[in-house]
């Protein structure tokens, strides 16, 4: 017989299993480097023959790469893909999108390209415009429903099946480029989604599975890439940690961690990946007390009996910001990120306290380690 969750054996180490709804991700997911090359297949599979290809203008070469795979089943390219997904970018792309009759959608790229993406097949009527996702970071958004559409500067964020990509290509091949600060930071960005993952309200097993495979996986991979960028395998671990860690996001609610990223970034415009792999370990800390199922499964990911020092360590040891200063907050944001982030009550297994957030943030803006 297997072991179950309530073996004598397995007490205190498994996950708990209680109620839960379980939803699938529909994505297909071709996976390996070079699996670019099925590319044309998958767009034949999804039924299209008119894709509009999507990119920022730092990777319109590998835009064109995917536009001459495609050959005669490329409609066009669109190339001016941009963080946050601006209303006007969406705008300008949802109409060439219905000028040149196209019926899928390729974003290649980050999460700045795939929110495109799944901006454009919001408005489409349902079905009509599935999006092919080829990531280059590790965002993980290609695993979600979540779009977020940027408009005089606020950015307002939903949930529609819609824009969910029915089918990602992971290639590691073209993750090579992506500078290592980006790499590091975008990877720290994909723990933290498996990290909060782990004490979601709405949390379950096998969203606790993928989270601890998905930060094992990044936590051993990203050392590696730090130190060989071009090392294919080290990339290959990378990406799949990534994936499993967007499938977490996709799943299940985030509490503190996001939501005080969320505040930051948008108040003080930090940067999304770095602010993230900077609060991280501070969150983490913090919740602590409340999450004793999540630390055993972060210990045993991270190989440490203290995963929040673990997670502010690993992120020095890649060379990622350590400190909200350096990111460009001013050191007077901090009470005001602590008024925004107590103010508007949400779900956090640790309740929300004013002066424990004030010194979270302290730690966090000074680049301490975790209290
Ligand atoms: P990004 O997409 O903004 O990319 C950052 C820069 O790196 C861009 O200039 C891009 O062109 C470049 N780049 C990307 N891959 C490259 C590569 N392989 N080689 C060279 N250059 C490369 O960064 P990101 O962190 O992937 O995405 C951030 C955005 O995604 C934010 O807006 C965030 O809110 C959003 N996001 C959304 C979700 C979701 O589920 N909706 C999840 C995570 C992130």
């Amino acid at each position: 017989m297997l072991p179950g969750p309530n073996d004598k054996k397995n007490a205190g180490e498994s996950f708990p299993v209680n109620e839960f709804t379980y939803l699938g991700t529909a994505a297909r997911v071709i996976f390996g480097a070079g699996s670019l090359r099925h590319l044309e297949r998958e767009i034949e599979l999804l039924g299209a023959s008119r894709a509009l290809v999507l990119c920022t203008p730092g990777q319109v070469g590998m835009a064109q790469d995917v536009a001459q795979r495609l050959g005669a089943r490329t409609a066009g390219l669109f190339t001016q893909a941009a963080m946050h997904v601006p209303i006007e970018t969406a705008r300008a792309a949802r109409a060439q999108a219905r000028e040149l009759g196209a019926d899928c959608v390729v974003a290649i790229g980050g999460g700045s390209t795939i929110g495109l993406g799944k901006a454009i097949a919001l408005e489409a009527p349902a079905g009509s415009l599935p999006v092919l996702a080829i990531p280059t970071t590790y965002s993980g958004s290609e695993m979600t429903s979540i779009y977020g559409i940027t408009e005089a500067g606020v950015k307002k964020t939903g949930k529609d099946p819609r824009v969910l990509p029915r089918t990602v290509i992971y290639d590691a091949e073209l993750t090579l480029s992506l500078p290592v600060g980006l790499s590091m930071t975008s990877g720290l960005n994909a723990m933290a989604h498996s990290a909060e993952g782990l004490y979601a309200q709405d949390g379950n097993p096998i969203m606790a599975l993928l989270a601890e495979e998905g930060i094992r996986a990044l936590a051993a991979a990203l050392p590696r890439v730090a130190l060989h960028p071009q090392d294919i395998d080290a990339r290959s671990s990378a990406q799949y940690g990534a994936w499993l860690c967007g499938i977490v996001l996709g799943n299940v609610g985030m509490a503190l961690h996001h939501k005080l990223c969320h505040t930051l970034g948008g108040s003080f415009n930090l940067p999304h990946a770095e602010t993230h792999a900077v609060v991280l370990p501070h969150a983490i800390a913090y919740n602590a007390p409340a999450i004793p199922a999540a630390l055993a499964v972060l210990r045993r990911a991270l190989g440490r009996d203290d995963p929040a020092r673990a997670l502010f360590d690993l992120a020095a040891q890649l060379g990622a910001p350590t400190s909200l200063a350096a990111l460009g907050m001013p050191a007077e944001g901090i009470e005001r990120a602590a008024d925004l982030a107590t103010q508007n009550p949400y779900w956090n297994p640790r309740p929300i306290e004013r002066a424990a957030i004030t010194e979270l943030l302290q730690h966090a803006y000074n680049g301490q380690a975790p209290a």
